[in-house]
């Protein structure tokens, strides 16, 4: 097994790799895998040393939690396990107590396990916040005195949310996403002091812009506006023509960051988890960094309209239209 660094995850003892297995390809979400081989990506992840997977019943509607269950077979003990609760499908949303407890028994069975490492309420900003302090959290520390949980952590978009959510039941985690990448770097300024000061631990997410900085772009559900996905071609071809890829080059910028207790990747491959495990300890090329990030700056730090209007970030522009 290799060995990949590993940080604390917050206040809970554990410790992750920094680089980790996001599980949303598992479910097809980035265009349609076999079983077989995202069960092959779960375990060359293991063997490289990722100790940490996040999923949701959300991606693929169960399908990722039950591809992942049969890949831990066997192999439970050696991943630390996250999932959410509370978010279904597209426009589909129920954080009351009774669907989070039926929620995670589901997920306890998908994932063929009797103990959820991390719960996390998925995508908070969907629906009233006092819902989710007065109500959802709390079950979810019932869950957790009960033992069917041992940590409990909030996902979302917009990060004054998730600091003001936090702020008001303290949680383990906070899982955000997009907003740690060469596109957009504001959760260095606005949710992680506040994350490092509770110590909390903090799940940065999409750190390929949801597929926007690789290669063969982002899927149409994207919502980013159209200028970020021709900007994000433009960039790509830009690394192509230094002879690496933009994949690589974003990687190896957001795993610099060592306030993040994890960086979670996307990856639908056994060659994807090799790739990005190389990219771990090695720096950016800083002037290949420095020309990306000039084509990026008009449009750096832009974040989109998502869940209820007063979650919405202030300047967040609306979703693109597919
Ligand atoms: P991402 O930015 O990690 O991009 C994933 C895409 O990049 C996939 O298509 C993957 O196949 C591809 N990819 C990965 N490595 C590659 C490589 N070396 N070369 C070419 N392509 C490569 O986006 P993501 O998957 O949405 O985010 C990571 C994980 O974070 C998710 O799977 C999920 O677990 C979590 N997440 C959670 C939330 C939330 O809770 N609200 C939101 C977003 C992401």
């Amino acid at each position: 097994m290799n060995e990949l660094p590993r940080r604390p995850l917050g206040r809970t003892g554990l410790n992750v790799s920094i680089l980790s297995l996001g599980a949303g390809p598992l479910g097809n979400v980035y265009g349609d895998i076999d079983t077989q081989t995202g069960i092959r990506a779960v375990h060359a992840a293991l063997e490289h040393g990722i100790n940490f997977v996040d999923t949701s019943p959300y991606y693929g509607k169960t399908l990722s939690e039950t591809r992942l269950g049969e890949a831990l077979k066997g192999k439970r003990d050696q991943m630390i396990v996250a999932t959410k609760g509370g978010r279904y499908d597209l426009a589909e949303f129920d954080f009351s107590p009774a669907r989070l407890r039926r929620s995670v028994e589901e997920s306890l069975t998908r994932l063929q396990t009797d103990y959820i490492d991390l719960y996390q309420l998925h995508d908070i900003e969907f629906v009233l916040r006092q819902g989710i302090i007065d109500q959802s959290l709390p079950t979810l520390e019932k869950l957790r005195a009960e033992g069917k949980i041992r940590f409990i952590g909030i996902s979302g978009y917009p990060l004054l949310l998730l600091q003001e959510v936090a702020a008001a039941f303290p949680v383990d985690t906070i899982l955000s996403y997009c907003h740690y990448n060469l596109f957009n770097t504001t959760l260095a300024q606005q949710l992680m002091p506040f994350a490092r000061q509770r110590g909390m631990g903090l799940i940065n997410a999409s750190t390929l812009h949801m597929g926007v900085l690789t290669d063969q772009g982002a899927p149409p559900w994207h919502p980013a506006p159209d200028t970020i996905h021709a900007t994000g071609q433009k960039v790509a071809a830009l690394a192509r023509d230094h002879g690496t890829t933009i994949t690589r080059l974003a990687l190896q910028f957001a795993l610099q960051n060592e306030h993040i207790s994890t960086t979670l990747v996307g990856m639908a491959t056994e060659e994807e988890v090799a790739h990005n495990v190389a990219l771990v300890g090695n720096p950016p090329d800083e002037t290949l960094l420095r020309a990306v990030q000039a084509i990026i700056e008009p449009l750096k730090d832009i974040s989109w309209q998502s869940g209820r209007p007063e979650n919405f970030e202030p300047q967040a522009v609306p979703q693109r239209s597919v």
